[in-house]
């Protein structure tokens, strides 16, 4: 017999599972805070600037997965559009991520051979390295840490990297080689017709109620219902019984200029620390469109984030995992009825693909 299920938000964790719920004879009801579906994946065309405005900040899918690439492809189809910012210094361009090009612009080396033996040069010795900061200047030394991440990095966290886990920066990669992709992944891509798309067609057919605040109701939401699939935060569905978790924010400055082209590249990332935003990215890039005359560009500044404001990107210090983990206990007491599942409802620094996959693997065990 199918369950009643009841899904809170209509990001990617929620709008896989409403999906696959649906598919497999259970009835959804997905509720939304905002007036939009899609979280922060939302998308909206510009026709004047002939692109998708990325609204809550640039969404570039990639995966290395054939399994998570085929199925996100069931909902859209994808440019050949591959990430490769520039990093902004002191008014100096550098190819980035750190990569052979880079240490040539910085050093004049130009093997892979050369680089090497530079980077043992200034790579300082840090057997174990403790925090972001340690770990950087252990791979890269002082020159690299200084220019590429120190700044962007506590404008990005507002914290010291001292105080940060090396775990933030692994994400990208260090290569000597001349290759600038953001990304290892074999696929990666922009969906053609934006990313709302994706959302729109995983949720045809299944009711959305938009303006709709799940925890002004809590107990009534949970009454109505068999089951619920929460992408919130945690600490908010126990109501802070445990002390808040940290969360980043980003406060979004938007111009559309009169101009084809602003800077020639999808994302341009600010490393000073003086300067108060992180990157500025011209969304037109990432369509590869360049017909119109006008150009959309966004800066984003990090914020502090409070009460009220959309919670980015959680904080992943030792401190914010001791909290999360007693949430963890509440969020087991409630195992069976209340699934929480996405960068918010995990507290993970979640991917794209890394959300779905973390979706598709809780509906596995619901599903049986
Ligand atoms: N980072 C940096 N300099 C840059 C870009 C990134 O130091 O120019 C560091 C920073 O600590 C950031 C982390 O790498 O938080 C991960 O960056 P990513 O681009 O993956 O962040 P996202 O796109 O998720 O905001």
């Amino acid at each position: 017999m199918g369950k009643r299920y009841l899904i809170v938000g209509s990001g990617l964790f929620g709008s896989v599972c409403a999906r696959e719920l649906t598919d497999a004879g259970h009835s959804c009801q997905v509720i939304e805070k905002r007036d939009h579906i899609g979280g922060n994946c939302y998308t909206r065309k510009i026709e004047e600037a002939g692109c998708h405005e990325h609204v809550y900040g640039p969404h570039i899918f990639h995966t290395n997965s054939t399994e998570l690439w085929n199925y996100i492809r069931r909902f859209t189809e994808f440019n050949h559009f591959s990430y490769r910012p520039r990093v902004n210094f002191k008014g100096s361009y550098y190819s980035f991520p750190i990569n052979l090009m880079t240490l040539n612009q910085l050093w004049g080396v130009v093997t892979p051979e050369a680089a090497k033996a530079k980077l043992a040069e200034v790579r300082e010795d840090i057997p174990d390295p403790a925090n972001l900061e340690e770990w950087c200047l252990s791979q890269v030394g002082r020159e690299l840490y200084e220019t590429f991440v120190r700044g962007y990095t506590a404008k990005q966290w507002h914290h010291d990297p001292k105080d940060l886990p090396a775990s933030l920066i692994k994400r990208l990669p260090i290569r000597l080689r001349y290759d600038d992709n953001y990304f290892n992944d074999q696929y990666q891509g922009i969906p053609k017709e934006g990313y709302t798309k994706i959302f729109e067609r995983m949720l045809e057919g299944i009711p959305v109620e938009f303006g709709v605040d799940f925890l002004e109701d809590r107990d009534s939401w949970l009454e109505k219902f068999d089951h619920v699939i929460y992408t919130g935060s945690p600490d908010s569905f126990f109501g802070y019984s445990e002390g808040p978790l940290e969360y980043r924010s980003l406060r979004f400055e938007r111009e559309l200029l009169d101009t084809p082209d602003f800077q020639g590249v999808a994302a341009v990332n600010y490393t000073e620390e003086q300067i108060p935003y992180t990157r500025i990215v011209e969304h037109k890039h990432f369509d590869l469109s360049f017909s119109k005359e006008k150009t959309l560009i966004t800066k984003e500044y990090p914020s502090d984030w409070k009460l009220g404001d959309i919670e980015f990107y959680p904080v992943n210090t030792g401190e914010n995992q001791a909290v999360f983990a007693k949430y963890k206990s509440l969020m087991k007491e409630m195992e069976g009825k209340v699934v929480f599942g996405g960068r918010l409802g995990e507290y993970r620094y979640y991917d794209m693909h890394q959300v779905i996959a973390a979706a598709l693997k809780r509906l596995k065990v619901l599903l049986g």
